[in-house]
């Protein structure tokens, strides 16, 4: 489950929006070095005091974030090659004038009619005025079910990409069942907000209110622009519901309870359990009425938004409709939208100063509604037969390790160790690219339609997911495209994907030390593997059931453990007032612990032996353990820091560096001693695989 990477990526409603909040960025490295890079590196600060500093300063203090993006980091300089690339592509299929109903042509004529700025502007409001239309006519809750039920798209996704926000009522995300992993099952998610988390309106912290305030006012804007009546009343209305939703909202570290999550409704339950929304009515508009079992994430943000769609005036809930749509196609609208919606989104949410340039946004949007049509382009283009036999030999190297470290631990009863081993055995790894790819026939694009391009390619992601309730699972579906610079774990399907975009320098460079390779890709490959076996891992057996295969002693010691991490974290305060959320990190911080601890091994078996190299006066293990820290090398906007602390499950780059503290090697390596910031005694180190 989960990405590797902490920076917030686009969804397709961000897509949509056109206000890309994180950024691809600069390059991190040099020039070409294989291996660690020294020039990047503070060697005035001490390693056991301030390992990322070490590690990264001269790089930090050398660095400007660029006014269009949020922050840069080492993912950056793969992200950028990767969208050139892709843009390139990209212009070549336009310019091979594919033939009509191809998803060559598809892929065309959706960039292009995203590029017609000129187009755009001149349809002016047109393209949504239907919308818009449609939603003024609703003239009861029942219409206005009917109409919600209409806007659920599959936009959020638990445990693979995890995303738990959309700004729609409620969210789809359809994937193997908890007790059935041989067939994909509904899952609904809690939905409604259009700030990132629940804390963005419950904070009483004077940051959040001024950024609070300044949505109002961005509410007003967009309704104004729309041409609505009393713009300021109807977002002070807007505001107020969606802080009411917010009020019903789990918070992510309660979002990330599987056990929690684990809620089968039956359509009845919907009407018993959370009475005021007319269920039947949403269903059929989202086009579910046949569908007659759920599984419902967060019940009491169900009976809560339902209550308040029962309690609150249908006139209110017709603008926030309104509001939300006019915000999802900001992007795409005339001018003064696309600029207001970056406003706000853009520079008050993430401290940016500048839109991307528009070719870097239609490469999103492409890979959004068409990733895996450029995809597979891509992965011909970029990643050879060699390169993939490399990637494999060294993910069996990491998995023989962990293997070896799962048999070694003391604590493990037989019986637990047994079904980790049969996860091991049954572990999907996809390299590079999928072994199939997406059909996109039901998906029609047109040369100059860039609104209904992507509303239909946002409904027709969500038609293809909803046709595959009750079906077999492909255990060997990738929910990445080999594009992205990126890691997965999927914990239903037991299975790992890692993108060609992400196998090359700086994480893997054929040139580089074997312990640059393994403290840099094979931390990485260690952290996807780990998180198999981390809090939420371990509560799914090697077939993807969500299944207790642990001994109440083995449990007890891996919660006590885990716990130790969380409070570690909970120690970390990027800003006065605001600390890192042990808890809501703990899966990724555990991931990286492991991670390490098993790539590590993996590096001295591969050495199988023989001295490793010194390179730049740095032993082997102080590479190891550099290009790990060197790894999350990152500079990131205020704004940006707070919304990436408050709702990623990712901790920040400069706390992922320091968790070496917890690895006996890296005291070794760097003669790390007593009284030195980052110590922690033997017994202090968190030990978990
Ligand atoms: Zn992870």
């Amino acid at each position: 489950m989960k990405r590797i990477s902490g920076f917030i990526r686009p969804s397709l409603a961000i897509i949509a929006a056109g206000v890309v909040a994180f950024a691809l960025a600069q390059s991190l490295a040099v020039a070409e070095v294989h291996g660690v890079s020294p020039g990047n590196m503070d060697r005035s600060v001490k390693p056991g005091d301030d390992f990322y500093e070490y590690a990264n300063g001269d790089w930090i203090k050398r660095t400007e974030i660029p006014p269009d993006r949020a922050g840069v980091d080492v993912w950056s300089k793969l992200d950028d090659l990767s969208n050139q690339r892709t843009a390139d592509l990209i212009a070549e299929i336009a310019k091979s004038n594919p033939p009509a109903g191809s998803s060559s042509r598809k892929v065309a004529d959706l960039y292009n009619s995203y590029m017609d700025e000129a187009g755009i502007e001149a349809k002016g409001l047109a393209p949504l005025r239907t919308r818009l239309d449609a939603i003024a006519a609703i003239r009861d809750k029942r219409k206005l079910a009917r109409a919600l039920g209409e806007t659920l798209r599959a936009d959020v996704d638990a445990l693979n990409n995890t995303n738990y926000h959309t700004p729609n009522l409620f969210g789809l995300w359809v994937a193997p069942g908890f007790g059935d992993s041989d067939h994909y099952v509904p899952y609904l998610m809690q939905g409604g907000l259009q700030l990132p988390d629940r804390e963005y309106y419950l904070s009483d912290s004077e940051q959040m209110s001024k950024i609070r305030s300044q949505y109002q006012t961005h509410v007003a804007a967009m309704l104004k622009l729309a041409g609505f009546s009393d713009p300021d009343a109807r977002a002070a209305r807007i505001v107020e519901l969606e802080h009411a939703v917010a009020q019903t909202h789990r918070t992510l570290a309660e979002n990330e309870d599987i056990h929690k999550a684990n809620n089968p409704w039956s359509r009845a339950d919907f009407m018993a359990k959370a009475p005021g929304l007319d269920w039947a009515e949403y269903f059929r508009g989202a086009g579910l009425d046949k569908t007659t079992s759920f599984v419902v994430w967060q019940p009491e943000a169900f009976k809560g938004e339902s209550a308040l769609i029962g309690s609150t005036p249908l006139e209110s809930w017709k603008d926030w409709l309104a509001f939300h749509q006019i915000e999802e196609y900001s992007g795409v609208l005339p001018k003064a939208f696309a600029d207001e919606g970056f406003a706000f989104f853009g520079k008050v949410l993430s401290g940016t100063e500048q839109r991307r340039p528009r070719w870097q946004r239609g490469v999103f949007v492409v890979n959004g509604l068409l990733g895996d049509a450029v995809g597979q382009v891509y992965a011909e283009r970029y990643f050879s037969p060699e390169a993939k036999a490399r990637a494999q030999a060294m993910v069996a190297n990491l998995i023989a390790a962990f293997r070896q470290r799962i048999e070694a631990l003391p604590w493990m009863n037989p019986s637990t160790k047994a079904e980790a081993e049969a996860k091991l055995s049954t572990l999907y790894v996809g390299i590079g690219y999928p072994e199939s790819w997406h059909d996109y026939s039901n998906y029609e694009v047109k040369p100059d339609d860039i609104f209904g391009n992507i509303w239909r390619g946002n409904l027709s992601e969500y038609q293809r997911q909803i046709a595959r309730l009750g079906k077999p699972v492909d255990r060997k579906e990738w929910s990445m495209t080999p594009q992205t610079v990126n890691a997965v774990n999927l914990p239903l399907q037991n299975a790992l994907n890692f993108p060609a975009a992400i196998l090359q320098p700086p994480f893997y460079d054929p040139q580089a030390p074997a312990a640059v390779n393994y403290g840099a890709i094979g931390t990485v490959i260690g952290h996807e593997i780990s998180h198999t076996f981390d809090t939420e891992g371990s509560t799914f057996d090697s077939k993807g059931r969500l299944r207790n295969w642990w001994t109440p002693e083995d449990l007890k010691h891996f919660e006590a453990a885990t716990a130790q991490l969380a409070a570690q974290y909970d120690t970390y305060k990027p800003f006065p007032d605001l600390s890192i959320n042990g808890k809501q990190t703990l899966a990724e911080n555990i991931a990286d612990v492991a991670g390490i601890s098993a790539a590590y091994d993996g590096y001295k078996a591969s050495l199988a032996g023989k001295p490793a190299p010194t390179q730049d006066g740095f032993s082997s293990d102080q590479q190891f353990f550099l290009a790990f820290g060197q790894n999350w090398g990152e500079k990131t906007r205020e704004a940006a820091l707070r919304q990436q602390v408050m709702t990623d499950s990712h901790s920040p780059g400069e706390y992922r560096a320091s968790t070496v503290r917890n690895i006996d090697a890296w005291y070794g390596a760097f003669n790390v001693q007593a009284g030195e910031k980052l110590y922690l005694a033997p017994i202090e180190r968190v030990r978990i695989w």
